[in-house]
């Protein structure tokens, strides 16, 4: 996690990379999350040494590596929320709230926040770009 930083191999590299399909720059993730999220992690074999999550609406590619590969929402067996249009799309992996269940009910991002300050959530490995969740709710309103 945290630790990443004092690893000095990391600190003479960029943490964002541009996604080699749509050209927008997207933060480092971990294989680690990754092999959460693609479908037969078992034939899976991390060949990059840092993988990056792409997380523009439009474009198919979900994570990439430094090496050029990518992985598309074809490949996850998690549904990708920021890549999709429908009201039922995931907003909150680690408690399962979808776009509709926040909008029915908005107090909902008050519970994830709450279980998120008391260290409840597991966005590092539930959310399939390893950061957040709170970070994709959209502002009330919107
Ligand atoms: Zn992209």
């Amino acid at each position: 996690m945290s630790d990443c930083c004092s690893q000095p191999c990391h600190n003479s590299h960029p943490k964002k990379q541009r996604c080699p399909a749509c050209g927008q720059e997207c933060a480092e993730v971990s294989a680690r999350t990754i092999s959460h999220h693609i479908q037969q992690t078992w034939s899976w074999t991390p060949a990059a040494a840092r993988y990056f999550f792409c997380d523009a609406p439009d474009c198919a590619v979900v994570y990439f590596g430094e090496d050029g590969a990518t992985l598309n929402t074809a490949q996850l067996r998690t549904r990708i929320g920021v890549k999709e249009k429908a009201d039922d799309r995931p907003l909150c992996y680690c408690f399962g709230v979808s776009l509709a269940d926040f909008q029915r009910d908005p107090a909902v991002k008050d519970f994830v926040i709450a279980q998120t300050k008391a260290g409840l959530c597991s966005c590092e490995t539930s959310n399939p770009s390893g950061r957040c969740c709170l970070k994709d709710f959209p502002e009330v309103g919107d």
